[in-house]
């Protein structure tokens, strides 16, 4: 890449560290990004460190938030003793979309996978343990994807949380096997969590 000059392959080159820019790709956004006015590509750049520098894991759910607390852990309209457990932010919005859900939610950043080499140490589940132990919860709904790895998280924290004698539920069938919650549409996502189950 060299006959781009040494700046220019830079930029290449760290575009292409992103998931899913290959060379090609990496290539068009660099000159893309060369040929913007200088204020948008300096805001680009600001947004990135910006992000980067205030964003942090909300101190009770674990999602990504600028703030000490989410919006909605921070929210009095909320019933914060049912918590949903979910892998991902992007599931959160998803049910949030449903406009169903009154309870808060807790974020594992991910489900545990063997395959991948992620295990619960891995996943925000001490963090969930300590909510569960220090806040009043009457429930626990079990909302991970219905993949193996999905399943397989619902069924390890199942077992964990269960001697608690807190009440755990997993949302129902209604999510298509191997479905990423993301993608279900609102309707589906409403009866799963309508007719979820006591494990
Ligand atoms: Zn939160």
């Amino acid at each position: 890449m060299d006959y781009y000059g040494n700046q220019i392959g830079k930029l290449i080159q760290e575009l292409s560290r992103l998931p899913g820019i290959g060379t090609k790709t990496a290539q068009r956004l660099a000159f893309h990004i060369i040929n913007m006015p200088m204020e948008q590509a300096e805001r680009l750049s600001t947004s990135i460190i910006e992000a980067k520098k205030n964003v942090k894991y909300c101190s009770k759910c674990c999602t990504l938030t600028d703030s000490e607390l989410c919006p909605i852990c921070s929210s009095t309209k909320r019933n914060s003793d049912t918590i949903m457990v979910v892998e991902d932010s992007r599931d959160m919005a998803a049910y949030e979309k449903t406009k169903q859900y009154k309870g808060v939610y807790h974020i594992l950043q991910g489900a545990i996978s063997p395959m991948l080499g992620i295990g619960p140490s891995d996943l925000k589940i001490k963090e969930l343990l300590s909510r569960l132990s220090s806040d009043n919860i009457n429930e626990v709904i079990l909302a991970t994807n219905s993949t193996v790895e999905g399943e397989a998280t619902a069924m390890y924290l199942s077992k964990l949380i269960k001697p608690l004698e807190i009440k755990v539920t997993r949302i129902a069938n209604g999510v298509p096997i191997g479905g990423d919650l993301e993608y279900v549409d609102e309707i589906t996502l409403s009866r799963a969590l309508e007719g979820r189950i006591e494990l």
